[in-house]
């Protein structure tokens, strides 16, 4: 973490610390998460709600907060990962109870075993015999009834391990996804994007990756309110998901920006998926949900880099980036490769497109 970070962070906190005291707001680690969250800015939409609130004038109460901090930070996948590994818990308790409950009988059968060997090393009467019969006898049973037992613990244990496997299975396809736009989340885009660069490295296929960034996304948010802007984002990442095919990665990168990852793709390749892709948003005219009042169209700028053989993740991002830059400067609405950066006088800053 640089300097510049820790004190931005630091920042943050103290934001959160002062909304937190102002409020009356217990400072439990949830709600700071939440008032930290807020003051990052990073959820538009939850900004938006918190803002209402204090425009109202009353501090958020306790209950409201809750309600915010369950709908936008609480993490269903967290929820469902501790249900699964105190499901998980329970379960190996109960075989170990049985293996224990079948150890002890087993040790006692044999403790009476052997003290019938010594039993039978005297004379015995044929009552005595009888009754040392009697008694293996029940020691026997009560050891065939902690063996079944423990079989049927073992054997509702593997039915309840395949059902815990599946929701696990779950769990972690859901952590790779964006809640928002149910596509790729950052850190499956991390991973997928270092799985392609290493399959073009070795392979010297080629690898082609495009950033998408919504052109004047947030006027479109100040005009027609953030959950319509939620809903524009779900329409681009399904618009983006559907003209990519086959080992394709389209992801969310952060708020309106996203990436798709175009293995065995070359440049050409890239900007013809690029432009039908761009043709493709501008095409769609919004509508409000609600009252289907028309809300014009939204366009998108795209930078397309192609992997060079010295590249890392984050060389190749930073390219598309700055091309996506020299498309916003040329008028947006356009695809900007590589090849064409010199050409548009492109490629001065890799900051933000903004
Ligand atoms: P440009 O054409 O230069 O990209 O302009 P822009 O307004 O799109 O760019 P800027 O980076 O200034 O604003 C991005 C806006 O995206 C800010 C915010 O309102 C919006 N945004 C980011 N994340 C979300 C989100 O999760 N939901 C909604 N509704 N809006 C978001
Ligand atoms: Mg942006
Ligand atoms: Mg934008």
């Amino acid at each position: 973490m640089s300097d510049q970070e820790f004190m931005r962070a630091l920042g943050y906190a103290n934001a959160a610390f002062d909304l937190l005291k102002r409020s009356g707001i217990p400072p439990y680690p949830q709600f700071y998460e939440l008032l930290y969250t807020y003051a990052t800015g990073v959820n538009p939409t939850l900004n938006n709600r918190i803002n209402t609130i204090f425009r109202n004038g009353a501090a958020p109460s306790q209950d409201l907060v809750e309600t915010l901090y369950n709908e936008f930070l609480k993490s269903d996948v967290n929820d469902r990962m501790s249900s699964v590994s105190e499901r998980m818990h329970a379960r190996i308790e109960a075989v170990h109870d049985a293996i224990d409950a079948a150890m002890t009988t087993a040790n006692a059968y044999s403790g009476s075993l052997q003290s019938a060997t010594g039993d039978l090393e005297h004379e015995l009467s044929p009552e005595m015999i009888r009754q040392l019969a009697g008694r293996l006898l029940a020691e026997t049973r009560r050891m065939q009834d902690t063996n079944s037992e423990l079989e049927r613990q073992l054997e509702s244990s593997r039915d309840d391990i395949a059902a815990l496997q599946r929701d696990l299975d779950d769990v972690r396809r859901e952590s790779m996804l964006d809640p928002l736009t149910k596509i790729a989340n950052r850190k499956s885009l991390d991973e997928g994007l270092a799985e392609a660069i290493r399959e073009a490295a070795e392979t010297g296929a080629p690898l082609s990756l495009m950033l998408v960034d919504i052109d004047h996304f947030k006027t479109f948010n100040d005009t027609y309110g953030h959950q319509t802007g939620d809903q524009v984002l779900r329409l681009v990442a399904m618009t983006l998901k559907s003209n990519i095919k086959g080992k394709d990665l389209a992801a969310r990168y952060g708020g309106e920006e996203f990436v798709a990852v175009l293995p065995s793709t070359d440049m050409e390749g890239a900007v013809i998926v690029a432009e039908n892709v761009r043709k493709a948003i501008q095409a769609k005219e919004l509508l409000k949900r609600s009252t289907n009042e028309k809300l014009g169209r939204i366009t998108a700028s795209f930078g397309v880099a192609r992997f060079h053989p010295t590249d890392n993740a984050m060389s190749l991002i930073e390219r598309a980036d700055r091309c996506l830059y020299a498309a916003k400067h040329a008028g947006r609405n356009r695809v900007v490769s590589e090849s064409e950066l010199v050409e548009l006088g492109g490629g001065g800053s890799s900051a933000s497109a903004a």
